[in-house]
């Protein structure tokens, strides 16, 4: 007979490790299932040849784009999931994110709660995390209940300055929320060093605020608490009736085991939910569980992003360069009507992270020259929202892959970023001609492959017919699937999601703590 649990947590990321972490005290049996392993701390999570050259940290998977072009996506399987390699640049979404906002391309449409609604969330997610920052610094953020944990992380010369002259030329930047376990006041109690291997790989120290450290690791010794690694999801099955989950299917150590439990929340990442759910068809749930309103799959985003180095004539020393982020652009700019997007730092560039990002291009140039280069650079990220768009889906293709078709939108508001960032460039000190185009985290050679913000595969709605989940998370067809990874997103904003998707989880998490009783 299968084992039984309460609560079993499919993938143990941002969503499935914070919900585990939220259900922990209630002492309900909580099996958590994670396809990964935990990521071992090794000399080279902190090398950039190794992170960035080798791919160490990226999964072999295979998925294939619209065209049944095979590539190799840009995922991580670890306890902690995404969050593992994360740059823990901790956002919230702005209010005006939660309602309609017409775009160039469409509408971003409404979510079933408000910003207010999540706003208490949104602060419990930021002290579990350990958010640096500074609330009230942005003039787009909302209100907020509670001041973050930690100050703001310092900027270290180049970028206080950087800071200064934005301020000088009219922009208003602001300290980035940042999830790291740094105490500037007090060295010696730090965990963090404060290097530069922090946003794209995996800390050595554990002084990041990943779903692993913060989540998991304080959960896994409960006696309530079942974790198994290496443990891959495969179908979920139902009872005749097809509204109840009974069972969860899942390969281990070349062997397939079943679970049995109460309550099945899945949070295996946007795409991995999605291929879940469309492999678990049965009489019942003919296009695959959870799928009469056939969206499972659909309205996949990841965020129209460029990453761009700028090269200013003096050196930039800068270590930690994640501290600073600019919203002036955010719902538009102006001669121009629609939101622009956000922009951010980004890890400092290296020779090496150069190379693995740019293999062709850097092919011939001699490791000086690209030592050079990467010297005088500053690192920006830009963001633009992306629509959810019907035919912008996860399919399962007859072998079981993932089919992963993408055409992105809002190219012309991100172009418009882009053009807004020169500008501010030449309005800083740095020409506007001395800038490179960086694929740092999101590979734009294939864009597709670039899955690290990936969001939007099962949206959470009041309508069944346009929605897969409640507004619960609770999927609409069955009575006992939740889903709590980034799939719920009916849009995604143009800040980073992992902070929404945590704060979402403990929503969830608190919503089935009372449920169950
Ligand atoms: C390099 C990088 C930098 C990033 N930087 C930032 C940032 O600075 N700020 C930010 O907000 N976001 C950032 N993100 C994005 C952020 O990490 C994700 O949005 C977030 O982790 C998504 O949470 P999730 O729960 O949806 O998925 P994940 O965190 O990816 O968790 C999914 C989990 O499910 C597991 N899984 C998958 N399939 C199965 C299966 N079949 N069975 C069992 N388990 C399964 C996976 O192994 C994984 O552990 C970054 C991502 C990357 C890759």
């Amino acid at each position: 007979m299968a084992e039984r649990y309460d609560v079993i947590i499919i993938g143990s990321g941002a969503g499935g490790g914070t919900l585990a972490h939220t259900l922990a005290p209630s002492g309900k049996r909580i099996l958590l299932l994670e396809r990964g392993n935990y990521l071992y701390r090794e000399i080279e999570n902190w090398n950039p040849d190794e992170v960035f050259v080798e791919g160490r940290y990226i999964s072999p998977d295979t998925w294939y784009d619209a065209d049944g072009k095979a590539f190799q996506p840009q995922v991580h399987y670890f306890v902690g999931g995404a969050t593992k390699m994360y740059g823990a640049a901790l956002y919230r979404l702005r209010p005006q994110d939660f309602g309609e906002l017409e775009h160039v391309d469409g509408v971003s449409p409404a979510w079933p709660l408000s910003y207010d609604d999540l706003e208490p969330w949104y602060t419990k997610a930021e002290w579990l995390y350990q958010v640096h920052g500074n609330h009230g610094e942005d003039p787009t953020e909302g209100p907020w209940s509670r001041q973050y944990p930690w100050p703001a992380v310092s900027h270290e010369p180049r970028l206080e300055q950087l800071s200064d002259d934005l301020r000088s030329a009219g922009y208003h930047p602001f300290h980035a929320p940042c999830g790291i376990l740094l105490d500037e006041a007090d060295r010696a109690k730090s965990t963090c060093v404060r290097c530069a291997w922090c946003d794209g790989y995996p800390c050595m120290v554990h002084a990041k605020s990943d779903a692993d450290v913060i989540a998991v690791r304080p959960i896994v010794d409960n006696p309530n608490v079942t974790l198994l690694v290496e443990a891959e999801v495969t179908r979920l099955e139902t009872d005749p009736t097809g509204r109840s989950i009974t069972s969860v299917v899942v390969q281990r150590g070349g062997q397939q085991e079943v679970y049995d439990a109460d309550v099945v929340a899945l949070s295996a990442g946007a795409a991995n939910s999605a291929k879940i759910l469309l492999s678990s068809a049965n009489d019942k749930h003919p296009n695959g569980l959870a799928n009469g309103s056939d969206q499972v799959g659909r309205n996949y985003m990841f965020h129209n992003c460029k990453a761009a180095v700028a090269l200013a004539k003096e050196p930039n020393e800068t270590v930690f360069q994640k501290t600073l982020g600019v919203n002036d652009f955010y719902f538009g700019v102006d001669g121009y009507e629609f939101p622009v997007g956000n922009l951010q730092m980004v890890g400092k560039s290296n020779a090496s992270a150069m190379k693995g990002e740019e293999p062709k291009l850097t092919k011939l140039a001699p490791r000086w020259s690209l030592e050079r280069v990467a010297k005088h650079a500053v690192d920006f990220w830009l963001t633009t929202e992306d629509l959810p768009v019907a035919d912008n889906r996860v399919t399962v293709d007859r072998h079981g892959s993932v089919r992963l078709a993408y055409t992105a939108t809002n190219d012309q508001e991100a172009e418009r970023l882009y053009h807004e960032f020169k500008q501010l460039l030449n309005k800083v000190g740095m020409a506007s001609h001395h800038v490179l185009d960086k694929n740092f985290y999101m590979d734009m050679n294939i864009p597709v492959a670039g899955c690290a913000h990936q969001a939007g595969t099962c949206r959470f709605g009041a309508d069944p017919a346009t929605s897969v989940l409640d507004v619960n998370c609770k999927a609409h067809e069955l009575d006992n699937l939740y889903v709590v990874d980034t799939s719920f997103f009916p849009s995604i904003g143009a800040v980073n999601p992992a902070l929404t998707a945590m704060a979402n989880a403990i929503r969830v998490g608190e919503h089935l703590t009372g449920a169950m009783g």
